[in-house]
């Protein structure tokens, strides 16, 4: 379990991080958390010949939001401070939820939001909820920035869409539509640092009568090899009142278009049943909630 050799470097500024990510290249890694890096080292899964910690880069860490254009997240902002934020908390509750799931409050006080999406595992807690407010990642090199959606980003298990020399360096989450609300849950095996089995958040926008649904993203963690938007819910209640029966086919629909696969943690059949169990719940409470607003 140890380390191999690697140099370190702990860059101050935007600019001496992508210039060593740029002359490093694939012999380098980002140093974010090192919740997931660290591990992989140690099993010996990489051995990278230099580390770049980002940590000490002020412009990649933090929240930040405007009112009527909304969050801008730094990639190396820790999950702890996402699930404090009272803007995270008011805006994009979902996404507080999942920042207050993920490990335990150790983990949450070294992993970082950017860690957690560039690492792509399929069961990770942030990219469900984020993908759900539609958020934008800004992938920064040095020759300049580039913007594309969260979904483009992750490309499968442990994949993203990083070139070599780029970093990503912030979430840009829109402003949440009037009458609208979020929320996020997972099922596991455990209650305690367990990885989630499946996972799940939905963003639904009302109508100003307060019972039909005007827009709404269900997005669904660890039963695909990325987050799966689901393309038949939304059909299936945009435009309608919503009601328990239109819900329940909402569910079984998610499920249909889930494609979980079996592993140590659950079988593909139970993934697909607790798929329809979330996407109920999820649905019900996210209107409940956007008729409060
Ligand atoms: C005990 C334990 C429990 C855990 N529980 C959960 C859980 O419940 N849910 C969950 O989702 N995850 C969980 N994790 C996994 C991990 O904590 C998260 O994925 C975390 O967000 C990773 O962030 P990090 O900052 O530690 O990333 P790091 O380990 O520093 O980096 C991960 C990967 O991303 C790259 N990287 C990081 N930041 C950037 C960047 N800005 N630009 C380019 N590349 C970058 C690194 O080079 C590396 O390849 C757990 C881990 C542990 C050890």
């Amino acid at each position: 379990m140890y380390l191999n050799n690697f140099e370190y470097f702990a860059p101050e500024t935007p600019g001496e991080a992508l210039d060593l990510v740029a002359r490093m290249g694939n012999k380098a890694k980002v140093l974010a958390g090192g919740t997931d890096l660290l591990i992989m080292m140690k099993e010996k899964m990489i051995q990278p010949e230099y580390l770049i910690d980002i940590n000490n880069v002020k412009e990649f860490k933090g929240i930040s939001y405007e009112p009527g254009k909304g969050a801008v997240i730094g990639a190396a902002t820790k999950i702890s401070e996402v699930e404090h934020s009272p803007v995270i908390r008011d805006k994009y509750f979902a996404l507080h939820q999942a920042a207050g799931e993920l490990g335990s409050a150790q983990v949450r006080a070294m992993a970082t939001i950017g860690g957690n999406s560039c690492h792509a595992s399929p069961a990770a807690e942030t990219p469900t909820p984020l993908v759900a407010f539609g958020a934008k990642i800004v992938i920064s090199s040095v020759s300049g920035d580039r913007e594309l959606p969260l979904e483009e980003f992750i490309l499968g298990n442990r994949k993203n869409a990083l070139a070599e020399g780029e970093l990503l360096t912030q979430f840009i989450l829109p402003e949440p539509a009037p009458k609208s609300a979020s929320r996020y849950w997972y099922i596991g095996l455990r209650d305690a640092m367990e990885i989630d089995a499946v996972n799940m958040a939905v963003n639904m926008v009302l109508e100003n009568d307060g019972r039909t649904v005007k827009d709404l993203r269900l997005v669904m963690g660890s039963v695909s090899p990325r987050p799966l938007v689901s393309v038949e819910v939304p059909g299936i209640l945009v435009g309608k009142e919503f009601n328990s029966e239109l819900v329940e086919k909402a569910a079984q629909a998610a499920a249909g278009e889930a494609k979980p696969i079996s592993d140590i943690r659950a079988s593909a059949e139970y993934r697909r049943e607790v798929t329809a169990v979330l996407a109920r719940r999820l649905l019900q409470q996210a209107f409940d909630a956007a008729r409060e607003v």
